[in-house]
């Protein structure tokens, strides 16, 4: 199964079926991270 996960946060979003055991990268229902503003991650300048 496949966990998602918050890519800006960190949380537990929802689980997947899938054949590995994997992580997938997300956005959660928090308002900071819907708004798409990124904690430290600055590689676009
Ligand atoms: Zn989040």
């Amino acid at each position: 199964m496949g966990l998602i996960v918050c890519q800006h946060c960190g949380r537990w979003i929802d689980e997947v079926e899938t054949e590995k055991v994997t992580v997938l990268y997300g956005c959660c229902q928090e308002e900071s991270c819907r708004n798409g503003i990124r904690q430290g991650d600055a590689d676009d300048e």
